[in-house]
């Protein structure tokens, strides 16, 4: 066993939470998941934990949430899972009931953090942060702290426009990068497109039922063309969101994570493709674009990281 400080790193999502044992230099010793309901989530919460700390010897525990957070109040502010109730006590609450040290923040800062941390940001002071998932989040860390603005949104990549002619977007924009290339926004595309190419292996999915953004990657890995395509036009459309914050930050370090970054090579290379077509590229070519390294941990590792991290600070 290490004789670093342990750490406990939760991560909630819908009625998900995914909680990991994190050691102090990022490495994950267990990994759990479990249901839970926003009512009962603090006590579900300190189960895991406890299970978790069985022999006691955890530090702090990082809990990530989709959401705002006023991290000077640890109050959560907005969130889109968590009724006011629960959202207003859930600090004080959490450490009642775990008995730990508790951080929260927001899910892709947790990401960014980790990334910066322990993995692909290692080495560089400032790096942007994209996480593409179901949403698109971003975070930027500069000298090695969370900027996170006036009001706490700094960072919120999926809301830029990039088609202004597209559709409505939940901030209320239209044609937002996240309508575009969120996983939910890939199957709805290749829903739309898949009517003109009926060859796709695709189709054969789709008649079976509902296929995911997922299915799409590992089609596009088997060389299916339609697949190819959809992943192909969404790092483009990702690739455009990136040379706007490669012109706005000239940031040493763009880092790229979340599930629809589990395409690779297939979605990472368009991105940078496009980046380099409509970025200045004087600013381009000081920037390096990187897949995250802690895959689908990135929340976990990083809340835990964050929370030991504000203990020391
Ligand atoms: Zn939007």
């Amino acid at each position: 066993m290490s004789d670093k400080p342990l750490l406990i790193g939760m991560h909630v999502s819908g009625s998900q939470l995914q909680a990991a044992l994190v050691d102090a230099s990022g490495n994950v010793l267990e990994r759990v998941g479990a249901n839970i309901s926003p009512q009962n989530m603090v006590e579900q919460a300190a189960g895991v934990a406890r299970d978790l700390n069985a022999r006691g010897d955890i530090s702090a525990l990082g809990f990530a949430i989709p959401g705002l957070v006023n991290r000077q109040t640890d109050v959560v502010m907005i969130s889109p899972d968590l009724p006011s109730t629960i959202r207003e006590g859930l600090h004080a609450e959490l450490i009642k009931a775990t008995g730990l040290r508790v951080e929260i923040e927001n899910d892709a800062n947790a990401a960014a953090y980790g990334e910066f941390k322990v993995g692909a940001g290692r080495g560089s002071r400032d790096i942007f942060y994209m996480m593409i998932g179901n949403g698109i989040g971003g975070a930027i860390i500069l000298d090695g702290k969370l900027w996170t603005g006036s009001s706490g949104f700094a960072g919120e990549v999926g809301h830029i426009t990039i088609d202004t002619e597209g559709i409505e977007c939940v901030c209320g924009n239209t044609g937002c990068l996240e309508t575009l290339a969120s996983a939910p926004s890939i199957v709805r595309r290749a829903r739309e497109r898949l009517h003109r190419d009926s060859t796709s292996s695709l189709s054969r999915l789709g008649l079976k039922g509902d296929f995911t953004a997922d299915d799409i990657a590992h089609e596009a890995k088997e060389g299916d063309d339609f697949a190819l395509m959809m992943i192909e036009r969404t790092g483009k459309y990702i690739g455009t969101g990136v040379a706007s914050v490669i012109n706005l930050l000239n940031i040493e370090r763009i880092i790229l994570g979340g599930g629809v970054m589990d395409a690779g090579p297939l979605i990472l290379n368009p991105i940078i493709q496009e980046a380099r077509r409509r970025a200045f590229q004087p600013c381009f070519e000081a920037t390096e674009i990187v897949a995250g390294k802690l895959g689908r941990d990135a929340i976990t590792i990083g809340a835990a990281i964050l929370a030991h991290d504000a203990g020391v600070n």
